[in-house]
């Protein structure tokens, strides 16, 4: 489905008169759109003469869901709906599964950020359709802010596709490179997103493990023992969601090697770029590389603290030029839902060049503090394990099921979690990943030292040592006396 959809986009384009692949206008596509019409009116006026009784084509209302609607599932949702919540009414919710960080009012998009788009709307100037790319000196905006992406500093804006949100960005490149029964590479635990995606077409996702001990480096050899031939793309999402891991400069430039010598292209989500915490650095991968062609998918979400005005966008980095037709696939996937809203396409120049970054070190500062706390309220709590990120809004917290004999695993932890102490987390199953919950960072300070406070009650209320425990802990305490 998704190369004939394609293929389709391509026959409009390439009926266009503009013969210098110089930006299509919107008029244009209009007319491209009417004659198309045109033609299939023709056609379906002329089956009626072929045809002695005009039959019905069926016998009633048959409609059904295409099978891409009905097999494209959120994997949070599902999970979320299945548990039997029944928070304790002596205390009050504390969510700490909201992944959208403006849900408490105390981080907000900076004022100039909302000035931008201010501006944009008053100019009238942006009312219109866009280039489906985007306009040029939006992308040009883009091109100057990601230049650090390339190795030479240099990036055409042509190479640029502006999207509706990073969502959308994944979705083009994800549909972009891979056919029906092809794979994708994809960490777990991970976004679920790329899942979501992928599974109505018939991509399949193939997960390569993060490792927890590792502080979520890959392991690489599972990961290359998972390409076979029909591999489409890797997948890396650093920082990562759910992990908040960073990958170091050394780790990427091994995942880089694999690609290369697998021929693989990279598919990097960074949503989450320049969002690290004090003492870590995020590489962008595309910076490593001339070899292995990366589409990076980025977008204000995050960093801007603005999830709902969807601007996300896609840089094809490609010196050697080997996307091949997957480069004009993308282009095309663009003119499915003719590029994201040009209010904030007007405002973007703006808002890249002239939020200071006093304001996204306040915003870091926030969120480290809260990582800080939370770590440090739930290291010494038995039974779990949390995991100190080194950027973006999550922290993951390893579980120990074996020491909580009234649970099964993960999910039935945080629902009773939420049943006794109100505090709700996402169990690591909507991210592949049983045995962890993951907790965000983006609540205000006293509400992650309350929720850390009821998830200990809860822990030591709940934790059971059994003898041959016991007898390992202290065994282990002699250890610790030696040392
Ligand atoms: C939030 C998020 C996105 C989606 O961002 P939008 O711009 O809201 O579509 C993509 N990838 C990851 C890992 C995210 O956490």
């Amino acid at each position: 489905m998704p190369s004939s959809v394609a293929n389709e986009g391509y026959k409009f384009q390439s009926s266009r008169s503009s013969p210098s692949g110089s930006p299509a206008t919107v008029p244009d596509d209009v007319e491209v759109v009417d004659e198309a019409l045109t033609l299939l009116q023709l056609e379906t006026q002329t089956i009626p003469q072929d045809v002695a009784v005009p039959a019905r084509s069926r016998a009633g209302w048959q409609i059904k869901g295409s099978s891409l609607s009905l097999n494209t599932h959120n994997r949070i949702r599902n999970i979320v709906e299945s548990l039997k919540i029944n928070p304790n009414p002596q205390k009050p919710m504390i969510p700490l599964s909201i992944g959208d960080p403006t849900t408490f009012g105390n981080l907000k998009a900076a004022d100039e950020t909302m000035k931008a788009v201010m501006k944009s709307l008053e100019s009238g100037k942006f009312n219109g359709y866009a280039h489906t790319q985007g306009h040029e000196a939006s992308r040009q905006a883009v091109a100057k802010y990601s230049a650090h992406q390339r190795p030479n500093g240099v990036i055409d804006p042509s190479d640029i596709m502006l999207c509706s949100g990073c969502s959308s960005a994944l979705e083009y490149c994800i549909l972009a490179l891979a056919d029906r029964g092809q794979n994708v590479l994809v960490p777990r635990p991970g976004f679920c997103l790329y899942y979501t995606l992928a599974e109505g077409l018939n991509i399949e996702v193939r997960y390569y493990d993060l490792l927890p001990e590792q502080q979520w480096r890959a392991d690489l050899v599972q990961l290359e023992s998972l390409i076979d031939e029909n591999t489409a793309a890797l997948l890396i999402n650093n920082p990562s969601n759910p992990c908040g891991s960073v990958f170091d400069k050394a780790h990427l430039q091994e995942l880089v090697n694999i690609c290369e010598r697998h021929y693989l292209p990279i598919i990097a989500d960074e949503i989450y770029e320049h969002f690290v915490f004090p003492g870590s650095r995020h590489v962008a991968v595309s910076s490593l590389t001339r070899e292995v062609p990366v589409l990076s998918c980025g977008g204000l979400t995050k960093r801007f603290l603005v999830p709902g005005w969807r601007m996300g966008w896609i840089i094809v980095h490609d010196d050697q030029q080997r996307l091949g037709t997957a480069k004009s696939g993308l282009k095309n996937m663009c003119g499915r839902i003719l590029g994201s809203n040009t209010i904030i396409q007007g405002a973007l120049s703006d808002i890249l060049t002239k939020t200071p970054q006093s304001y996204f070190d306040g915003v870091i500062d926030v969120l480290y503090s809260n990582a800080q706390l939370a770590y440090n309220l739930l290291k010494p709590v038995l039974g779990l394990k949390p995991v100190m990120p080194n950027g973006a809004m999550y922290m993951m917290v390893g579980v120990c099921i074996e020491r909580f004999p009234a649970f099964k695993d993960d999910t039935h932890f945080v629902q009773e979690l939420v049943n006794e102490q109100s505090v709700f987390c996402l169990p690591g199953s909507c991210f592949e990943f049983p045995g962890y919950v993951r907790i965000v960072l983006t609540v205000p300070r006293n509400m992650i030292e309350e929720a850390c406070v009821r998830i200990a009650e809860f822990c030591e209320a709940n934790y059971k040592k059994d003898n041959q425990a016991l007898i390992e802990e202290s065994l282990l305490d002699d250890a610790h006396v030696h040392y």
